[in-house]
């Protein structure tokens, strides 16, 4: 599998993950153009939600010529390969921690921002005739375990001076709704709901056509050079040159895209099993409700939903290298996990999943993203630390607005650039050392 911290770029031509999504959704994406232009006002790298949006708002609201590519099909990354959680807010943070560091004006626009993203989503959602598939039950913050349930409590009170809606759980009730051993209580956050992920990069895609944007699929940016006060792209499907650059290649960023962007965030894999549709009684036994998002407190979270056929997905960490992304030992330890989340369906666990895929999210060093411009003329919105579904809509708003010059809020996320990793070269040992931690701990 690619892998961004070892491949110079993405190999071209490669059709969408084999997911649950590619499996079960009849899509219409619209036909990519069959070459690509010499040459454009703005050319915009990668084509999941942050390109495709950031594209659509530069041809429709500012006119511009835009031509946007990617190595592969259109939202080949992350972007069709998630499991379709519309959640408020982006990062590691909590509204509670961004109180504490910036007072509650600014974490009271943050939560405005989150709730533009939503809009955004919403009206995405509009524009598509299924509907994104959507699945409105919200989304529950489940203590994995006792010590878990202060901290969750006093983060629902802090929430709840900006999202009085949201409420808490005892351990009962959460049982009622999530019946596992790993459940002491729980916030419900209402407003959150479930996607299918694949119609919405084609929803994207099929506005950003309308809109006159040029969809250019299989052209990997191989090399970037300056010629003549603009970017001159090589890519496997031919050269273009442009006057502004935008780079929305998030997880998949390779070290060797432009210089500007190195070690400025950790690709990390998150994976995701489906099993077969389950059972009504194994449905009885774990009662999850059909609409309900569920994610817990561990650092390296577990996430699952019902899909609307009756299956369970069950996400969370992967391997740490791509070359290891398939290995079957990471499906194996996503069932037992999900057999100690739901010791009813332990026979169900001792089979093999009907789908494990796995994709890169991008990790920023303080935990949060940042849109700003790396260098002159070219811009970015990157780090969303495997939480962007819902923000990624407006990210890529606020991206074609800076790209035009505009200014963008006295927000955290646009004031700053991505902070560089200390000892790039050293993220991947980091990262074992934490999950060796992680798992040590329990955390
Ligand atoms: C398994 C999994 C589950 C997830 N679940 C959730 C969830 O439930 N909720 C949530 O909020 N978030 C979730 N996420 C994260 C979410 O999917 C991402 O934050 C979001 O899709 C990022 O979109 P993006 O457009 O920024 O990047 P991507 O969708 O990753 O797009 C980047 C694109 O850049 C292209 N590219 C890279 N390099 C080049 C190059 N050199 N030339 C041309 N093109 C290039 C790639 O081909 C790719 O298509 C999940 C992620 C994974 C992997």
């Amino acid at each position: 599998m690619y892998d961004p911290l070892v491949h110079d770029f993405p190999s071209s031509q490669q059709p969408h993950a084999r997911s649950y999504w590619q499996a079960h959704t009849a899509t219409n994406f619209p036909n990519a153009a069959t070459a690509l232009p010499e040459r454009t006002d703005i050319v915009v790298i990668g084509a999941g939600y942050t390109g495709l949006n950031a594209a659509l708002e530069l041809a429709k609201h500012y006119q511009q010529n835009v031509v946007l590519v990617d190595a592969n099909q259109l939202g080949w990354g992350c972007s069709t390969r998630n499991a379709g959680f519309a959640m408020p807010g982006t990062g590691r943070l909590s509204l509670a921690d961004w109180q504490k560091r910036c007072g509650a004006a600014t974490a009271q626009a943050i939560y405005n921002e989150y709730q533009a993203a939503f809009a955004r989503l919403e009206a995405h959602l509009q524009a598509c005739p299924q509907q994104l598939e959507v699945q409105r039950g919200g989304y529950l913050k489940v203590a994995h375990r006792l010590q878990a349930v202060p901290a969750l409590q006093r983060s629902l009170e802090q929430l709840q001076q900006f999202e009085p809606d949201a409420r808490w759980l005892d351990s009962s009730q959460t049982q009622q709704r999530v019946n596992t051993p790993q459940a002491y209580g729980a916030i419900h956050y209402p407003n959150s709901f479930g996607l299918n992920p694949l119609l919405l990069t084609a929803s994207l895609a099929r506005q950003c056509q309308q809109a006159g944007v040029t969809l250019v699929e299989g052209a990997a940016v191989m090399h970037w050079e300056r010629h003549e006060q603009r970017h001159r792209l090589h890519t496997s499907k031919g050269k273009i040159t442009a006057a502004k650059v935008v780079v929305a290649t998030n997880g998949y960023t390779s070290n060797q895209l432009h210089p500007s962007l190195q070690g400025r965030t950790l690709p990390v894999l998150s994976s995701v099993i489906v099993t077969r549709p389950l059972t009504s009684d194994e449905r009885r036994s774990i009662g999850l409700q059909g609409n309900e998002l569920v994610m817990d407190t561990r650092v390296l979270k577990y996430y699952y939903r019902l899909l609307p056929d009756g299956r369970l997905l069950f996400g969370g960490r992967g391997a740490i290298r791509g070359k290891d992304a398939q290995h079957p030992r990471y499906a194996r330890h996503l069932l037992e996990a999900l057999a100690g989340t739901f010791p009813s369906l332990q026979a169900l666990a001792k089979t093999p999943v009907d789908y494990y895929w796995s994709g890169w999210i991008s990790v920023a060093l303080d935990n949060y993203p940042r849109i700003y411009s790396p260098a002159d003329s070219i811009y970015t919105s990157m780090g969303y630390c495997g939480s962007g579904v819902t923000f990624s809509q407006l990210a890529g708003q606020r991206l074609a607005q800076l790209t035009m010059g505009e200014k963008l809020p006295e927000l955290p996320f646009y004031q700053s650039p991505l902070a560089k990793f200390p000892l790039p070269s050293l993220r991947r040992l980091g990262q074992w050392g934490f999950y060796q931690l992680a798992r040590w701990r329990r955390l």
